[in-house]
């Protein structure tokens, strides 16, 4: 086991604050694979303020290779802190395994004075923190570059200064954007919750953390030839989303919208370049970077190659003359989501653009040389069923010739907290099994790869993302389970709380278990 973590390693290049002398050892743990770790500007983030944070000391942690560090090999339980990117609602379990594997007592009030801490952060975790609250310690609400190395600092203190666990989390609970979930607790009447209530000392709501972007860099920092996006390296452009999509927690989750300095963009690019010979640019909004022109000439001057995440259609249709410069940094894939084949359906959704002009977009970038489009669609949604979708991908196809040079990924509409559909009531998991059927065979006949989420992982992750502190208490009981991902293992856990199918599809009535977070 180690002995293949060891050939990861040993490719990385870049910073690494498992090199530093540190009397505090923290875990970096990343509850999914190495490769989507490490392509996670998150995670890579909370590697660089480890790195600079005197006096600690800092190894990585991954599914693969269990409760043992990538580094070295050191037992989960020999650290300090550990600490969570809690970035799908999914990884639940992965995390409860590595604490159990670990030795790590699940609960944070099971937690002896000398055991590790626990803390998390992220964007599922600034979303809805009642459904980790029960395992927590403490969880970071919105972005870390400020509260992280506070954090360390103000723990180091109180260690050093032999102050006990409890006093800790009172002083750390000071800090803005910090919930220590056990100084907070929810009030239920009947299963249905009525509030919060907050022992002294602790904050509540927890007011969401947004920082000066160009303050800092936010890039790869570790390199390796084995993450995710294609071997790039990875450099943030902006951060936020001025658009308004009704269905998309990412856009409150960094607002607001804020762009880096080109000055502090090349910096970075500067930094990256020598590691690979493509970059990718990411930022969920990044076409409305006033200067993303010169970055993309910026990128070439360095002879390398470009690459983007997802880009939004509405900003394209404005510049159309990017197209030709992707080209010509040989972008082979551009991404993205029209969501919907329906033009009312859209508009619900907030994505704008007429059918018409999304085939022409489409057709155009591919006839300026973009070998492929992904395209992202949402099934079960509040307006417009699959046979609009199937009916857009008909004229899509028959404009485009070629439906090999289309890529279609689907998903479904989960009601993320704090979004202008969080109170919606769902589709039933039998409706959106039938849309899928329905999807996948028009899809099959109009010869259009793609690829899915299951149904069924989709009504866990609805129960998750809309999940309170009643139901995270409960999930540690799925780790002994043979079957811990089959619906019915889910279905008899929410039976114990007197719950079913019904309850997950519907809004909360009253208080919502995210009201623990002010987004601001
Ligand atoms: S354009 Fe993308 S990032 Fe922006 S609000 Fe819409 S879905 Fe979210």
């Amino acid at each position: 086991m180690v002995e293949s973590a060891k050939n990861y390693w040993e490719e990385e290049q870049g910073i690494f604050p498992s090199s530093k002398v540190g009397k505090f050892l923290f875990a970096l743990c990343f509850p999914g694979d190495y490769s989507l770790g490490m392509t996670n500007l998150g995670y890579q983030s909370i590697i660089r303020l480890l790195f600079e944070a005197p006096d600690w000391r800092g190894e990585r942690f991954f599914c693969e290779y269990g409760s043992r560090s990538l580094e070295s090999g050191l037992p989960l339980n020999s650290f300090d802190m550990i600490g969570f990117n809690f970035s799908f609602e999914l990884d639940i379990l992965n995390l409860l395994s590595l604490l159990q594997e670990g030795g790590i007592p699940l609960f944070a009030r099971d937690r002896k004075e000398k055991d590790p801490w626990v803390i998390s952060g992220g964007p599922a975790a600034t979303l809805n923190p009642e459904i980790l609250a029960p395992f927590m310690d403490l969880i970071v609400i919105g972005e870390a570059e400020e509260i992280f190395p506070l954090i360390l600092a103000l723990w180091k203190e109180g260690e050093e200064k032999g102050k006990s666990r409890e006093e800790k989390k009172k002083i750390l609970g000071n800090i803005p954007g910090v919930y220590i979930p056990g100084g907070v607790k929810p009030l239920y009447q009947g299963g249905e919750l009525q509030g919060f209530e907050a022992e002294e000392g602790f904050s509540f709501p927890v007011k969401r953390q947004w920082v000066d972007i160009n303050e800092f860099e936010t890039r790869t920092f570790i390199y390796t030839p084995f993450s995710y996006f294609q071997g790039a390296s990875l450099v943030e452009v902006s951060r936020g989303c001025r658009y308004h999509c009704s269905f998309c927690a990412g856009r409150n989750i960094y607002h607001p919208l804020r762009n880096r300095s080109l000055e502090l963009i090349e910096k970075m690019i500067d930094h990256v370049s020598p590691w690979s010979d493509k970059i990718g640019l990411v930022g969920a909004d990044l076409l409305s970077h006033p200067a993303l022109e010169e970055i993309i000439k910026y990128v070439f001057k360095k002879n390398k190659k470009l690459t983007f995440s997802s880009l939004s259609a509405l900003s394209l249709v404005r510049k159309k003359n990017l197209g030709e410069l992707f080209c010509e940094g040989e972008v082979e894939t551009i991404t993205l989501a029209p969501e919907s084949g329906s033009f009312p359906a859209r508009m619900v959704l907030g994505k704008g653009l007429s059918n018409e002009e999304w085939i022409d977009l489409i057709k155009e970038l591919l006839e300026q040389g973009i070998k492929r489009i992904k395209l992202y669609f949402m099934l079960g949604k509040p307006e417009g069923g699959v046979e609009e979708d199937l009916e857009f991908l008909t004229k899509l196809v028959a404009r485009i010739k070629n439906p090999q040079q289309v890529l279609v990924s689907y998903s479904f509409l989960i009601p993320k907290p704090h979004t202008a559909l969080s109170d919606w009531r769902t589709p039933s998991i039998r409706d959106w099994e039938r849309e899928k059927r329905i999807w996948e065979r028009g899809l099959g006949k109009l010869k259009i790869p793609f690829s899915g989420e299951s149904p069924r992982l989709a009504w866990i992750q609805l129960l998750l993302a809309r999940g309170d502190r009643l139901i995270g208490e409960k999930i540690p009981q799925l780790l002994s389970h043979p079957h811990p991902w089959s619906f019915r293992a889910w279905q008899s856990l929410l039976g114990e709380l007197g719950r079913d199918d019904e309850w997950v599809r519907s809004p909360w009535r009253n208080v919502k278990p995210w009201q623990v977070v002010d987004m601001g």
